[in-house]
């Protein structure tokens, strides 16, 4: 088989006096996001949806919440290793597609610069990033606000026979 399929999601609670990063873009807001990590939620279900491809299992699997080392992590430097990993297996990233959900504020400006720091830690070209952002009409926890969730959804490419 040459070629894999896995998807991701995530959700992390909005707090006051944490900051707002998304795609590795710190993101000006009264609120930010509630986490062990920099809590980039859309960062992790990618990364999530990458080990997924390969049934690797999670992200809490290889960097546990539990494990000090972790804390206020830069969630792009564990996208970076989560790449080597599948890397290591013979894997590349063919594309990714992922949907932020959040009620506010207006993601859209900040897609752009998104879709550049991932594709740069990640070696691809941007048009290989797809990134949507839609609210949630007010409706459960981030129509609410109390969060901000992702999902993704990212397709691996065998990137040497031997698969
Ligand atoms: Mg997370």
């Amino acid at each position: 088989m040459n070629i894999r399929i896995g998807n991701g999601y995530d959700i992390h609670r909005l707090v006051p006096e944490r900051p707002l990063i998304l795609g590795g873009v710190k993101i000006d807001h009264e609120l930010g996001l509630l986490g062990h990590s920099d809590a980039d939620v859309l960062t992790h279900a990618i990364m999530d949806a990458m080990l997924g491809a390969l049934s690797l299992g999670d992200i809490g699997h290889y960097f546990p919440p539990s494990d000090p080392q972790w804390k206020d992590a830069d969630s792009l430097e564990l996208l970076a290793q989560v790449d080597r990993l599948i890397q290591a297996r013979g894997w590349q990233i063919g594309n990714i597609d992922s949907v932020i959900v959040a009620e506010r504020p207006k993601l859209k400006p900040h897609i752009p610069a998104m879709r550049d720091r991932l594709s740069t830690v990640l070696n691809l070209q941007s048009n290989q990033v797809g990134i949507k952002a839609t609210t949630n009409e007010k409706l459960d926890a981030t129509g609410r606000e109390e969060g901000i969730a992702a999902y993704a959804i990212v397709l691996l490419l065998a990137s040497s026979v031997s698969n």
